[in-house]
């Protein structure tokens, strides 16, 4: 499948764009900046410019699946948090469904099914669940990975995803996007939604 990946200069992006790579599916960046061309293309990716605060449609060409995998990160104000990761998942949704695309899998956060369960980051967990959300309500085939606290070391390849996990719990950003790439092609993750962390189950038998 031709997948659109949403943030795909991002720590977990980039992580996605080379599982998709190294799997039967071919990723399409989206980035917003001509400086990160080359990046991808040393990888062997292809690219295509996009924001998500202006007209990106132009992205959805020819796209098969959407990984939404961006966010505004911890250091910009609530402000972005609701134009990217609130509205600009929201929009990718509706332009997904527009362009007929077949798949789409959202890059939430652990407790955006509950947000009123924690006090802290309560309008970035209203944003996220909002998204998924809408995201449930579209008609569109969708997997929504809720992952704990992300981290930059190596994948394990051993996770444990459930429909709920009590508690938190961390988990490599690479082990986040081997999950998101494997369940691409799994059709009893479809229409369903997952928190996510590090564990015990081989994440590729994950629902077989
Ligand atoms: P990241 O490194 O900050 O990546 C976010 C990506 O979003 C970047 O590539 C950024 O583009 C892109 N982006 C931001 N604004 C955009 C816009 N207007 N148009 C297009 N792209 C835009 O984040 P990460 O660590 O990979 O995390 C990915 C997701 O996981 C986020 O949604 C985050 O909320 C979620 N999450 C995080 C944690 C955690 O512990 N940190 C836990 C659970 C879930 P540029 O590269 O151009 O800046």
């Amino acid at each position: 499948m031709n997948v659109l990946v949403i943030g795909a200069n991002g720590k977990v992006g980039k992580h996605i764009v080379q599982k998709l790579l190294d799997s039967d599916h071919q990723p399409i960046a989206m980035i917003r900046d001509t400086d990160q061309i080359p990046f991808f293309e040393e990888m062997g990716a292809k690219t295509v410019l996009g924001d998500l605060e202006s007209d990106f449609s132009n992205a959805f060409f020819n796209v098969d699946a959407v990984i939404f995998a961006a966010g505004s990160g911890p250091n910009t104000g609530a402000d972005k948090t609701i134009i990217i990761d609130q509205e600009g998942a929201i929009k990718s949704v509706n332009l997904a469904k527009q362009y007929d695309v077949k798949q789409f899998i959202m890059l939430s956060s652990i407790k955006a099914d509950q947000p009123e369960s924690v006090n802290e980051m309560k309008h970035y967990l209203f944003a996220k669940h909002r998204a998924d959300e809408y995201l449930k309500d579209s008609g569109l085939n969708y997997t929504i990975i809720r992952p704990g606290g992300l981290t930059n070391e190596a994948g394990t390849g051993k996770v444990q995803m459930q429909e709920h996990i009590d508690g938190f719990g961390m988990i490599p950003r690479e082990d986040v996007a081997a999950t998101i790439v494997h369940l691409l092609s799994v059709p009893k993750a479809r229409n369903k939604s997952f928190d996510l962390i590090s564990g015990q189950t081989v994440l590729d038998e994950l629902l077989y």
